[in-house]
Parts: structure tokens; sequence; C-alpha cells
């Protein structure tokens, strides 16, 4: 049909293709599809099996379905009812197969008046509608069988039957006419060049990008879906993780570096620093670590751990190796109060070591900032603790040697990078208390080794959940003044500081653990919930007044520095029996005699988030509970809530989340500077995924050049 046109290429512009104009062109752009290659990696969403045929008599009312009809009769409307207003009468087309009679109804269309004849042969495709007066489908598709040139009036060629691929569409295109694009677009798929490494295509035993292109929109068949599929999967994960380690720092072989933890210096040496004994997965960890301080090469680890999994003695065992061998050390934590329990913390682990630690945060007095800056330059100050304000210029280190961030999700990459610039290629470690699924991390962390504490320090027993609606509100409050008449302590979570705020505290600086979508949590992106969900400082009006034998406190992100941790404190020393708060103490608080937490409107946090608060109780030897609160009617609102009843194993709920939330919303990795995936869903593909990060580190290895020549880098 086409042989006297230059042959169609992938780089082709999609006017190139026969009935493609600059108003056709506009409309596919607004798809993101500017040309050949655009065109054809727009993947189907889903499919649509139409290889059975059934027989009329089968049909079943409401359902889709394949039939082989001859045409026994058209009844067009009459010319005064097709142009103008209502009534509208429909053309009807008479078909029968031997079982028996089906009318197709179409509101007309012009072009559709002269499609049909008796005695055409037609595969029709659509959802029958049963009732008195027969079997009928409106507006089905078809394609007529017998005629041989598919091409007739209006007619979609083959693409009609068989495995139909159903594509996402915008206004002004429909799936027949996007099925009939591809269509003409396939001799380019079939030149298609192969942007995959060849030696990996062979190794991977992968299908070739042209097999891909065509059969991902017209498999012969199930095979040949699966093996398009699964190669384009891969290309696009295995380009994905080339880029990001590429845009990292990894290419051509190993950085530069000296080793950080000198000969001589002992895991065991560690282990003494701390009053208990350490798990078998924190001594695996420490291990790890020490080993690649060792070595020459800087260190790229991440540290996941569930919630109370012990990751600071990791830490403090990386810093106590760095220190000893002469180097510094960074600790950057995303809130003040964090970084001040790790401050005490550390000043506990090397008290008699001669290690000094000191924190630096925006909030503390100017002279303490000064002198501390002064002892980090000189060299007297051995670990900084604090929170970005780590990262301000004028801070300056004699040595540092080793940076490790707590609660990585919160700070971006250029973060973590920026504060690695204060040393000569210093040591990484990366801590997260949201354990993210293995997927996750390689998505967010591809330049990162993986550590992880799946092992709880003993003693450490589940949290009883339960999921209510407000109805019950007033028993959840009458459990918590029992805990607290038996000298415990309570935690109120709320989602928002005041009345009248629309503002999620903290929403936006974090895309993964749930802060930043959780007004979204309807739908996505839709208007917000009604805020009828109390507020913290609400609340802890309404509570001082429910309780007022007991002493109620309030904590949140608009506090100064030292108000909160004067709070924290109180909380801690037990002179509060029930805080209130906003998510602030989502991250490391530990407050043993805490046993019971109740989230007001908990339909406003995401499933790890909650999971992380839920890691607030529990962390004494007394039973303890958490009640989560929800007026929600949305599905994945309770879906969360019995998931987080259900789950107490912060791994599985990361998993489940990142199935909740599902491939569209890539779950804020959007917002972490990643492009968007076309086919690919890091739930579902995790082998796949892992595969393609093996297969780019060697690529990076032994090829750094192919990698660079790609487009596209993520930041
Ligand atoms: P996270 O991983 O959440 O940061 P932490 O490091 O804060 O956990 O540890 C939680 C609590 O468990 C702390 O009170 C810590 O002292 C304690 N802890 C850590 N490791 C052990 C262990 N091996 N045995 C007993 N207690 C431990
Ligand atoms: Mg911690």
């Amino acid at each position: 049909m086409s042989e006297k046109t230059p042959p169609l290429s992938c780089k082709s512009p999609v006017t190139a293709l026969p009935g493609v104009g600059a108003r056709r062109a506009e409309t596919l752009a607004k798809l993101g599809i500017f040309d050949i290659e655009g065109l054809l990696r727009h993947y189907p969403a889903r499919y649509e099996d139409r290889r059975r045929p059934v027989p009329v008599s089968a049909l079943a009312d409401g359902e889709k379905a394949l039939v082989h009809v001859r045409v026994l009769d058209v009844k067009k409307p009459p010319a005064a009812a097709r142009g103008g207003k209502a009534p509208r009468i429909p053309m009807k087309v008479a078909c029968c197969d031997e079982s028996g009679r089906l009318t197709l109804v179409f509101f007309t269309s012009r072009w559709l008046l002269h499609t049909f004849h008796e005695g055409d042969s037609l595969w029709v495709y659509g959802t029958a509608h049963r009732d008195m007066a027969g079997v009928s489908m409106a507006h089905p598709d078809f394609e007529k069988a017998a005629a041989g040139d598919g091409g007739g009036a209006g007619g979609m060629g083959k693409a009609g039957v068989g495995i139909v691929p159903v594509y996402p569409l915008t206004a002004g295109v429909t799936q027949r006419y996007l099925r009939g694009l591809l269509r003409a677009a396939l001799p380019a798929a079939e030149r298609a060049e192969d942007i995959l490494p060849q030696g990996l295509v062979a190794e991977r035993r992968l299908a070739p990008a042209s097999f891909a292109l065509v059969n991902i929109h017209f498999p012969a068949d199930e095979h040949a879906l699966n093996a398009a599929r699964y190669r384009l999967v891969y290309e696009e994960l295995f380009l994905l993780q080339a880029r990001l380690l590429y845009a990292r720092g990894h290419a051509g072989g190993q950085e530069e570096g000296e080793p950080t933890c000198m000969a001589g210096v002992f895991a065991e040496d560690a282990a003494g620093l701390f009053g208990f004994e350490l798990t078998g997965a924190q001594r695996r960890a420490i291990e790890e670590v020490r080993s690649d301080m060792a070595a020459p090469a800087p260190m790229r680890r991440l540290l996941q751990g569930d919630v109370g999994s012990g990751k600071t003695a990791v830490a403090a065992s990386a810093a106590f190796f760095a220190v000893k061998s002469g180097f510094q050390t960074a600790i950057m934590a995303p809130t003040e109060i964090l970084a001040a329990q790790h401050l005490s913390e550390f000043e506990r682990f090397f008290a008699g070591t001669g290690i000094r630690a000191a924190m630096l945060a925006s909030g503390l007095p100017q002279a303490e900032k000064d002198e501390t800056k002064a002892g980090l330059e000189d060299g007297s100050i051995h670990v900084a603790i604090g929170t970005h304000a780590l990262l301000e210029p004028d801070v300056a280190f004699a040595r540092l040697g080793l940076v490790v961030t707590d609660e990585q999700h919160r700070f971006g990459v250029r973060q973590r990078l920026s504060l690695r610039e204060k040393g000569a290629s210093p040591d990484t470690l990366v801590m997260t208390a949201t354990p993210i699924p293995r997927t996750l991390a390689l998505m967010l962390y591809a330049d990162l080794d993986v550590s992880a504490l799946d092992e709880m320090p003993p003693g450490r027993k589940a949290v009883t959940t339960r999921f209510i609606d407000s109805s019950k509100r007033d028993a959840a409050y009458g459990f918590a003044e029992k805990q607290m008449a038996a000298g415990r302590q309570v935690y109120v979570v709320a989602h928002k500081i005041g009345d009248g705020e629309d503002r999620d505290e903290d929403a936006g600086d974090d895309g993964f653990s749930g802060g930043g979508e959780a007004g979204g949590f309807d739908g996505g992106g839709e208007a917000p919930l009604p805020l009828k969900t109390a507020s913290a400082l609400g609340l802890a009006e309404e509570l001082s007044a429910l309780f007022p034998h007991r002493k109620v406190g309030v904590l949140h992100g608009r506090m100064k520095g030292g108000q909160k941790e004067e709070t924290m404190r109180a909380f801690a020393d037990g002179s509060i029996d029930l805080l209130v708060s906003t998510v602030v103490i989502e991250v490391g608080v530990n407050v043993p005699n805490a046993t019971m937490m109740i989230v007001e409107g908990a339909e406003r946090f995401g499933l790890a988030q909650l999971h992380q608060l839920r890691g607030r109780v529990g962390r004494g030897a007394a039973k303890s509970y958490c009640v989560l609160i929800s007026d929600s009617k949305a599905e994945i609102a309770r879906k969360r809530g019995e998931t987080l009843a259900r789950e107490n194993d912060g791994f599985r709920i990361a998993e489940l989340d990142l199935v909740l939330r599902g491939p569209g919303d890539l779950f804020g990795v959007r917002q972490h500077g990643l492009p968007m995936l076309r086919i690919a869903d890091p739930a579902k593909h995790m082998e796949i995924l892992c595969i393609a990060n093996e297969d780019a580190k060697k690529i990076l290895q032994s090829d750094p050049g192919f990698v660079a020549g790609l487009e596209g880098f993520p930041e």
C-alpha cells in the first residue's frame, strides 16, 4: 500500500502516517505522542481477548463478548432525524448467526450509514443487552470478516479480532483510531533498532526490540505478548537504573577514597559501647559497614530496619570506627527532637571513650552554634549531630570521613550529596526507619548497597491495633483513661495544628512516607476531605476538659525548638500523661512508658506513616495499643486500617503499601525526580528490577560510554 512513500521509521513524525494532519498531530501530542517511536511506546493499558466467538443465544446481559454474525437488514433513521436535535433515532442493523438474532444499534455517525450491507459477514465485539425485544449491542466494535481488504468503509483492519489492545485515551482519540494508527506504524516497529547492548539481549534471552514493539500491540498469542512485555519492562528498568547510577557518579569504575576504618579496629570494639547485647542482625550490619569502611572506595550503604530495630547502635558503631581511625562523622536527622535524642544516646554510648559529640540545629543559641562550628573546624569535636543546619555553607569539618543520614526519605538526593561534599569522598550510611521494599530501594537508592535489620531486640511485643469510626470514640478515650490510671501514658495524633487550617503538618516535604499524599487520600489529587477531623490544638482543649485530673500536653511543628524539646522531655519523664501531637513525633522518639496511641482522622495518613507512628508505642515491657479513628468511607482507608490491624512487620506493610497505592501513583517517586514509567510497575516487577540493577552496574563498569550516550537523565 505504501510502497511509494519513503520508509517509515521510529524517528518519523506522526504526520508521516496516512490521515494524520496538523490537527490530529495536536491531539496526539496531548498523549505525549510526537513521533512514531512515541506512538509505538504508547503501550496498551490492557487487552481484550476477542479470539473465541460466542453464539448469539449464549450472550449474557451486560457482558462483553465477540460474535460472528451475518447482516440481515439495515434500518437507517429518516434523514430528518439524522443531523438535528432530539428525538434522535438510531440506526439498527439486524444480524444473526445460527443460534439467534442480534441487533446492532448506532446513533448515527455519517460514515456508518453506508458501512453495512445485507449479507455482510461481521465480527462484532461489544456489551450485550438483553430485554423483551431481544438481544442488542449499542456501538459495538466491528469488523467485516470475509471482505478481505479490511480497509473498507472505515473498517479497523485485523485490529478488531484476536488479542486486542486497549489504549489510554484522550479527548478526540478513539480506540479504533489508535489501533488503526498503530497498525500503520508497524513497518517502523519491524525496523526498530535495539537500544540495549546486544550482549545483554542474548544473555537475558530478551525478545528483540522489533519483535517487542510489534507484539506489545498486536500479539500473535499469549507467549508473544509475555515475551514482548518482559522485554519492554526490562528495557525500561534497565535504562532507568543505568541512568540513575550514572547520574550519581558510579560511572567509570570506583571513585577515589581512603579507608575510614583502620586495620586493628574491630567490630568487637564497638559492641562493648552499648548496655545491651546486640542482635544478630545488628552484628551483621555493623560488620558490613566496617568492611565497607575498611575499603578505599567510599561506602554507599542503606541501612533499613523497622521502627525500634536498633539502627542507632549501627550508626554509633560506624561513627566509632571513623573516629578511632582519625575521621569525623556527621549525622543528619530530620527533626531537632530526633537530633537531640541521638545526641543523648551517643553521649551515653561514648562515655569514657574520649569521643566528643555535639549538636547543631538552627534553634540553638548562637554562641553554642559558633562553639560547635569552631570545634568541627579544628577537629576537637568528632561527631556532629544535627538537622539541615549541618548543610549550611559555614559548617566546615577538619576531616569528615563519614556521613550518616537518618530517615533518609525526608531528604532529597541532592541534600545527601551536598553534605558529602564537605569531606573528601566520605563514606555514606543512609538509614531509613520506613522499611522500604527492596524494589523501591532500588528505585530511590539505585547506587546504595543494602543492609537490613530484620530482627527486633528481644522483648518487643506486637501492638494491638483497632480500626474504628467515631461512634466508638468515647470507648477509645475511656480505655485511654484506664491506661493513664495504671500509670501509663498516651499519645493522641492529629493531622493538623489548629482548626481552620487545611494544610497537613509537614505535608510536602516527604514524598514517601505519606505526609505529602495525606491530603489526596480519597483518590489522588482530588479536593481534600472535608476537614471535620480535629486539630492538635482543638483536641488538646477538648481532652484537657475531658481529663481534668490528667496533665495534657501538646506538640507540633510550629513550636520553637526549645519548647518542643521541653514538652518532649516532660512527656519522657512522665510529667505529661497525655500528649496531643502532630506527626512531629513520627520519627525516633522513645518513651517506653507510653502504651497507647490514638490517631484521629487516620485516613489522613499513609500506611507506612501510620506504621511509623504506631512504633512510638510498644517500646516497653507492657502491652500496648493503637486505635485508628476514621469516618472515611473510602475503600483504601478501610484497607489501610485492616492492614495495620493485621500486620506488624514493617517490611510487609511497606510492600502492601506499594500495592495499595498502585502503579498509577508512583508513590512520590516522581517527587524524587525520577521519570514516569510507561510499562514497568515496581510493585509487580521486583525480580526484573533486581536483574536490571545488577546488569546496569555491570554495564557501567564494562561500557560507561554506553550510558553516557543515553538521553534523558533523571536529576
Ligand atoms: P530505630 O531503629 O527505630 O532507630 P533505636 O536505635 O532507637 O531504633 O532503638 C530502639 C530502642 O531499642 C532503644 O531504646 C535502644 O536502646 C534499644 N535497643 C537497640 N538495640 C538493642 C538490643 N540489641 N537489645 C536491647 N535493646 C536494644
Ligand atoms: Mg532511629
